[in-house]
């Protein structure tokens, strides 16, 4: 492991796209790089892409704003988005992860700091038996790559997730809701400013389950950093 860190310093990267020689610090090559879906415009409450930027919540959000304060995404997941997340969550390629992590602590670095100072990152938690099946939690993975990349705490133990749901994909909105009643249960985040790291955001509702609790845990605020938007 220590052998493989020290080549990556020595050797030029490989970009994780196309397997040309990548930048350093990225992984990927500066054409791959410059093609990924940016999520430049998006509403400031659940990150879905507007068509300009005007800092103001979607028309959705003005009618039911979600728990949650503010979501931020780095990427629109699609594709090469949904194959690269793909590869980090069930291919296990966890340089994936860190390259997409390392493009979410970069547009988290670009808010002004204030947003940042004090924040403690919260992975989305996996159930224990899935956890021992994919043997890591992608979103716990993210979370070190941000601590380290923004200098904020990590504090993977306030929230546990103590029901095993269903798998979310085939079911609609109000659907995953009810599937994700009591999965989740959070302590100790009495006056906590928390960031809720999660890789992928679809309907927002495994966000809105964890927020609730982390609320009803004490927590003064809530804001969702993920890698990617889908839409
Ligand atoms: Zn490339
Ligand atoms: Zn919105």
């Amino acid at each position: 492991m220590v052998y493989k860190s020290l080549l990556r310093g020595l050797l030029p990267a490989t970009c994780l796209l196309c397997g040309g020689t990548a930048r350093a610090a990225l992984d990927l090559c500066a054409d791959c790089a410059a093609q990924l879906p940016t999520l430049d415009n998006a509403c400031p409450r659940c990150a879905m892409p507007l068509a300009d930027a005007h800092g103001a919540p979607c028309g959705p959000c003005l009618q039911r704003a979600p728990r949650f304060g503010a979501c931020i995404a780095a990427l629109r997941y699609e594709h090469p988005v949904r194959e690269l997340v793909s590869r980090f969550k069930f291919q296990g390629d966890l340089a994936c992860g860190r390259m997409l992590a390392g493009l979410l602590a970069r547009r988290l670095a670009a808010l002004p700091p204030a947003r940042r100072t004090g924040v403690v990152l919260v992975p989305v938690p996996l159930h224990p038996a899935r956890l021992r099946e994919r043997g890591f939690n992608q979103s716990e993975r993210i979370a070190r790559v941000l601590a380290a990349e923004l200098g904020l705490a990590l504090a993977n133990t306030l929230v546990r997730r103590v029901q095993r749901t269903a798998d979310q994909k085939q079911l609609g909105a109000a659907a995953r809701s009810r599937n994700l009643q009591g999965a989740f249960h959070a302590t100790g985040c009495a006056g906590r400013r928390i960031a809720l790291v999660d890789d992928v955001i679809t309907t927002g509702a495994t966000a809105e389950a964890v927020t609730a609790e982390l609320f009803a845990a004490g927590a003064a605020q809530v804001e969702v950093w993920c890698l990617a938007r889908a839409l």
